[in-house]
């Protein structure tokens, strides 16, 4: 039977090409008005992390699942894929 594996583990796998220019935006003066801020809790990569009372978003390890443009209630995100070829290459285990 297999071990059931952490998603960290499962993450680790990948690879990413990241792209110089990020593929997602967040309007972080909508964040501030947002008081249940789901995206820190649903991104499977934790992109998005807490300081203080400010919500940072780091582009780098997205896995590209749209969860955070889905959750977000204030309209913050702007979301695109990476341009051809960059980003998230998968390496399932
Ligand atoms: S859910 Fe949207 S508005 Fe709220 S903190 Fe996250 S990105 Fe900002
Ligand atoms: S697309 Fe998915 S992995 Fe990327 S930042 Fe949004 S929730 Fe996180």
């Amino acid at each position: 039977m297999m071990k059931p594996m952490r998603v960290d583990d499962i993450l680790n796998n990948n690879v990413w090409d990241v792209d110089y220019e990020p593929h997602i935006r967040v309007d972080s003066s909508k964040c501030r008005e947002c008081d249940e801020k789901p995206c820190l809790l649903l991104c499977p990569a934790q992109c998005y992390t807490l300081a203080g009372e400010e919500v940072l978003f780091s582009y780098e390890g997205c896995v590209e699942c749209g969860t955070c443009r889905l959750v977000c209630p204030n309209d913050a995100v702007t979301w695109n894929y990476p341009v051809s070829g960059r980003g998230i290459h998968f390496r399932f285990s």
